[in-house]
C-alpha cells in the first residue's frame, strides 16, 4: 500500500483563512459593507476566552470587524437574551457567537436559540439544525464543515463511500454525519452504546472519531485504504492527543490527521468563511 496522506490541517486552514481575507476585501469593494462577527462570553472560564481571543484576531486578519461582549457569570437569562437581541437587531452584525458552555444555571441550548438564524454563524440553532437535518443546509456547525474541507482536500470519494462516523453530539457528530449523508456517503453512526465499534469502524472507507476518549480506535479498528479522521482533543500528561492512535494506525491509512494540526485549526477558519456567508445573504436581501 503507498505511503499514508498525513492532512495537514494548519496549511488548509491558512488556504481558507487567506481565500476568506481575499473575498472580503472583493465583498466591501463592491457593496461597501464589512462583514461583523460578534462574540459573547458568559463568566471567566480561561479556555473560552483564549478561543474568543483567538476568534477576533482571525476576524480582524481577515477582514471583517469584531465585536465582543463579556457579561459576569452570574448574568440573569433575561440579561444575556436582551444582549442576543440586540446584536440580532444591530445591521453591523453580521455573525453572532455565543461561546458554549454556559455557565450554570444558563441553559445554553435555550439562548442558542434566541440568535437570528441568519446570523448563526456556528449553526447550531435549531433552525440551522433542521435545514442540514433536511438536506438543505443553511450554515453549517465549523468543526464539521472544516472536516468536509479536509476530506475534499485529501481527494476523499464520497459518493457512495462507507462513514463511520463515532460520537453523536449536536457540536460536531450529529451535523458531520447528516453532511456526509448529503455527499452521498452511506453512513454508519456509532456512540456509547453500539455493540461492537470495532466491527463497525473496521468496514469504514472513511472513520471519523468524535469522542473524547485518548486513542479509542486502534489498529485493529481500521481497514486497510480507510481515510481516518482524528476531532478529539485530549488533554493528558503526555500533552495534546486525539481519539486515535495515531503512530499504530497510520500505516493502515489512505489520509490521515493528525493531533495537533488537523481538524482543530479548521474550527476558525470555517467560522470566518460562515461569516461572510451570512454577511453577503444579508447584503443580497437589501
Ligand atoms: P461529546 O458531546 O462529549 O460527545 C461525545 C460522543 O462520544 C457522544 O455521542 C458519546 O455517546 C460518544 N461516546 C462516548 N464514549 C464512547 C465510546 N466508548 N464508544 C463510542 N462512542 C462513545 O463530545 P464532542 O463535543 O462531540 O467532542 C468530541 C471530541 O472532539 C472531544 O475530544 C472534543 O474536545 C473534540 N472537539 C474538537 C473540536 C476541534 O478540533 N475544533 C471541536 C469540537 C470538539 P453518547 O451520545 O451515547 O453519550
Amino acid at each position: 500500500m503507498p505511503a499514508a496522506t498525513i492532512i495537514d490541517g494548519k496549511a488548509v486552514a491558512a488556504r481558507v483563512r487567506e481565500g476568506v481575507r481575499e473575498e472580503v476585501a472583493a465583498f466591501t469593494a463592491e457593496t461597501g459593507v464589512v462583514p461583523g462577527l460578534a462574540t459573547v462570553i458568559v463568566g471567566d472560564d480561561p479556555a473560552s476566552r483564549i478561543y474568543v481571543r483567538r476568534k477576533g484576531e482571525a476576524c480582524r486578519e481577515a477582514g471583517m470587524t469584531s465585536f465582543h461582549h463579556e457579561l459576569d457569570r452570574d448574568t440573569p437569562a433575561a440579561a444575556l437574551a436582551e444582549t442576543l437581541a440586540g446584536l440580532n437587531a444591530d445591521p453591523a452584525v453580521h455573525g453572532v457567537l455565543l461561546q458554549l458552555p454556559l455557565p450554570a444555571p444558563l441553559d445554553g441550548d435555550a439562548m442558542t436559540s434566541l440568535i437570528d438564524p441568519g446570523k448563526d454563524v456556528d449553526g447550531l440553532t435549531p433552525v440551522s439544525t433542521g435545514l442540514l437535518a433536511r438536506g438543505t443546509p443553511g450554515l453549517v456547525p465549523c468543526t464539521p464543515a472544516g472536516i468536509m474541507e479536509l476530506l475534499r482536500e485529501a481527494g476523499t470519494d464520497l459518493a457512495g463511500a462507507h462513514a463511520v462516523v463515532i460520537g453523536r453530539s449536536n457540536l460536531v457528530g450529529r451535523p458531520l454525519a447528516a453532511l456526509l449523508l448529503a455527499a452521498d456517503a452511506t453512513v454508519t453512526h456509532c456512540h456509547s452504546r453500539t455493540r461492537d465499534l470495532a466491527a463497525e469502524c473496521l468496514r469504514a472507507d472513511v472513520l471519523v472519531a468524535a469522542v473524547g476518549i485518548p486513542r479509542l480506535v486502534t489498529a485493529e479498528m481500521v481497514g486497510d485504504g480507510a481515510t481516518v479522521i482524528d476531532v478529539g482533543m485530549n488533554r493528558t500528561e503526555a500533552g495534546l492527543v486525539g481519539d486515535v492512535d495515531f503512530d499504530a494506525v497510520l500505516p493502515r491509512t489512505r489520509a490521515i490527521t493528525p493531533v495537533p494540526g488537523g481538524v482543530g485549526p479548521m474550527t476558525i477558519a470555517m467560522l470566518l468563511r460562515n461569516t461572510l456567508q451570512a454577511a453577503r445573504a444579508r447584503a443580497a436581501r437589501r
